[in-house]
């Protein structure tokens, strides 16, 4: 059985553009991707003296399973040159799982919906561009409704290349 999943990926070194197309392009192995969001240049968060981000979130759908997603992810991530560093430190590539359909998940390595996603305007915003009304299967509020409530959006600014 497939599963509709909501994908955030952030850049901040290298080629951001490059990576976050080639990170699409690796996904679509095992995530038939549906909708893609305009990218977005951010503000970091949490450690601010780093480059700007390149942000964006896509949805798919896949047979894999929550864990099974996650390792995936890890594995293209390490491909595309993300060397293991502290949280939230500069990286080619970041790839959360943000929504794994209406599924909670809970366990040391994986939390879904994304824990962070109420406070993260940089996940928020593209997430709102293809996804408004969907609705966080915990909170029960739409993600147009986490958008209006977060804070820094003014930091999240539509990327022109
Ligand atoms: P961050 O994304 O917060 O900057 P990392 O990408 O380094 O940090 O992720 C650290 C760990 O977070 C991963 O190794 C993974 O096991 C865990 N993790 C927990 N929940 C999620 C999720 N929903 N999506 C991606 N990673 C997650
Ligand atoms: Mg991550």
């Amino acid at each position: 059985m497939e599963t509709e999943v909501y994908l955030g990926l952030g850049s901040n070194l290298g080629d951001r553009m490059d990576n976050l197309t080639k990170a699409v392009e690796c996904l679509s192995q095992k995530v038939t991707i549906g909708e893609v969001s305009s990218v977005y240049e951010t503000e970091p968060m949490y450690y601010e003296k780093q480059p700007l981000f390149l942000n964006a979130v896509v949805s798919g759908m896949t047979e894999l399973e929550p864990i099974e997603l996650l390792h995936f992810i890890k594995r293209i991530e390490s491909e595309l040159g993300r060397a293991p560093g502290p949280r939230n430190a500069p990286r080619t590539i970041d790839i959360d799982i943000l929504f794994y359909g209406d599924r909670a998940v809970n366990t040391p390595e994986l939390t879904v919906p994304h824990p962070a996603l109420a406070e993260r305007a940089f996940m928020l915003v593209p997430l709102a561009e293809i996804a408004g009304d969907f609705v966080h299967p915990l909170s029960r509020r739409t993600v147009g409704e986490l958008l209006a409530e977060v804070s820094g959006r003014d930091g999240v600014k539509t990327w022109v290349d």
